[in-house]
């Protein structure tokens, strides 16, 4: 649905939620900069899944490791020589593409076309259609799926197998033209890696290469015996960490989706071989889990077990979620064996052992991980929470309608007139709630308006001060999503609040 995502990349911008990189000199591709509600909507994501992670589970403990580590390090976990994307170029258009993304968005079409077909039929059979069997049967529809199911693995195939000469021909057969010249001259297929490179040291000479990090997960495995002995941690235990990472994506669009400046949510959690299937069991449960507590719609989710394994690991899911886009990874699950402390050991010559004592074994763990996007997070929320309602009386109004928990504003309080000591009662009261919450002063405009700003800014809660509240202490308390208002004690507030806060 293009059309609800550039609604969301708009009201992004207007409401103070994100804005370009630079934009006065006309922006940084794939770059962007939270502004004043979207920095408090980051930080109160990235709280709740901290204290779901690192609170929740005395058995993980949290670290904040550095964004530039030893050049080795990455050699080590394999992006060095493998954190590639395949690359193509248009010779007549000069623009460059991901060739896998190409061959994707092919296979998206053909979904799309399935899509079609299974609405059409639906109305057509109304309450009888039993999608499943039909999805099954019509040939039509099975050639459509077997199709994408085809040009996918074989796909895969060819990448794992560095075969890029074929994911050219791929390319080829199946007549994929550049997306905005039509054109089907391509050049050859080239890997292109991802890290960005920098130098630490002052003199050209001298000067060390290093990699900003792809991602947080190595200052963990680096980190592992440290935060073991310190700690004195038992297996299974977990590690937590939140942080930016950078990738050189060479697509970079569906805004906050893919960027080349980020922040991932990862928890490495380090057990006994032979167990690590019962704990990404127990993860991917655990991390739906957290998805779902926020209300966005079990239909909104769905896993995606990987088929083909990257050589790290011996089982992998996405959680995937429903963006204007479509279903894309928001969170991945992986078993990542004991590939990475094996690889640090074998690089840095020093042993990355546990002595398990219960089993009077040392032995390497295994890890499971839990990596989830930062911004790719507050995308799902934001995109999710946007809302345009019809209203009884026929008008309508804009609601971001956000999780109630990660609303950057908790209450506005809003004194019906700018005199007759209504601001300063105001005032009285967010001097009482703000110990408590993110509280807002708003005094320009008509209350309506006021209300309707309110509401388009995610702010669950609007109080006003009238007249009556001079004689008598009662304010109005006005619900975001219901709009239903409640007269109410000042003294009352603080303690209604926390009640609806905590449902
Ligand atoms: P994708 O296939 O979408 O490029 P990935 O499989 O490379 O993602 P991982 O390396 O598993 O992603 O990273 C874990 C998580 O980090 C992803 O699930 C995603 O939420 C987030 N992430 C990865 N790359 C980006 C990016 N360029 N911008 C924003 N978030 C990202």
């Amino acid at each position: 649905n293009q059309d609800q995502f550039k609604k969301v990349v708009s009201h992004a911008k207007e409401y103070g939620y994100i804005f370009g990189s630079s934009e006065i000199y006309d922006g940084l591709s794939a770059v962007y900069d939270y502004a004043q509600n979207g920095v408090e909507l980051k930080k109160n994501i990235r709280d709740y899944w901290w204290n779901s992670m690192v609170r929740m589970h005395q058995n993980i403990v949290g670290i904040d490791a550095a964004i530039l580590m030893h050049p080795t390090t990455w050699k080590a976990s394999g992006h060095v020589d493998a954190f590639n994307d395949p690359l193509i170029d248009n010779k007549d258009s000069k623009k460059r593409y991901r060739a896998d993304v190409l061959i994707e968005d092919y296979a998206e079409k053909l979904n799309q076309k399935v899509q079609k077909e299974v609405a059409k039929a639906r109305k057509r059979f109304g309450d009888s259609f039993d999608e499943a069997q039909y999805v099954t049967t019509n040939p039509r529809v099975v050639g459509y799926i077997e199709k994408q199911k085809s040009v996918l693995e074989r796909m895969a195939r060819s990448l794992e197998k560095e075969d890029l000469a074929d994911v050219k021909a791929l390319i080829e057969e199946l007549g994929i033209a550049d997306p905005d010249t039509g054109s089907k001259n391509w050049t050859d297929v080239k890997q292109f890696n991802l890290m960005f490179g920098t130098k630490l040291g002052a003199s050209a000479e001298s000067a060390t290469d290093l990699y900003l990090r792809p991602e947080t997960a190595q200052g963990i495995f680096v980190n592992f015996l440290n935060v073991q002995k310190t700690g004195r941690m038992k297996i299974p235990f977990g590690i937590a960490q939140t942080g930016k990472a950078f990738r050189n994506e060479i697509v970079a669009r569906q805004f906050i989706f893919r960027m080349r400046e980020f922040e991932q949510m990862e928890m490495q959690f380090f057990v006994r071989p032979g167990e690590e299937i019962k704990w990404y069991e127990y993860w991917k449960e655990t991390r739906l889990n957290w998805h779902l507590s926020l209300g966005m719609g079990k239909e909104n989710y769905r896993f995606h077990d990987h088929e083909k394994l990257a050589h790290y690991a011996n089982a992998a899911t996405d959680i995937e979620f429903n963006f204007p886009f479509g279903f894309k990874e928001l969170e991945g699950i992986h078993s990542r064996t004991d590939f990475d402390l094996k690889a640090h050991e074998k690089h840095s010559g020093k042993k990355l052992q546990y002595f398990d004592h219960e089993i009077n074994e040392n032995y390497t763990p295994y890890v499971v991980e839990t990596s989830i996007g930062l911004d790719r997070m507050f995308l799902a929320v934001l995109s999710n929470s946007l809302q345009e309602e019809t209203l009884e009386d026929g008008s309508s109004r804009t609601v971001l309608k956000l999780p109630f928990i990660l609303a950057p504003t908790k209450v506005a309080v809003l004194p019906l007139l700018k005199k007759d000591g209504l601001p300063e009662i105001a005032q009285e009261i967010i001097d009482d709630l703000k110990w408590e919450y993110n509280v807002q002063y708003d005094e320009k405009d008509a209350v309506g308006r006021r209300y309707r700003r309110q509401d388009a800014a995610g702010t669950p809660f609007c109080i006003t001060v009238d007249h009556q509240t001079k004689e008598d202490r009662t304010v109005t308390l006005r619900n975001r999503d219901t709009m239903e208002q409640q007269r109410l004690p000042i003294e009352m507030l603080l303690e209604t609040l926390k009640k609806h806060f905590s449902m």
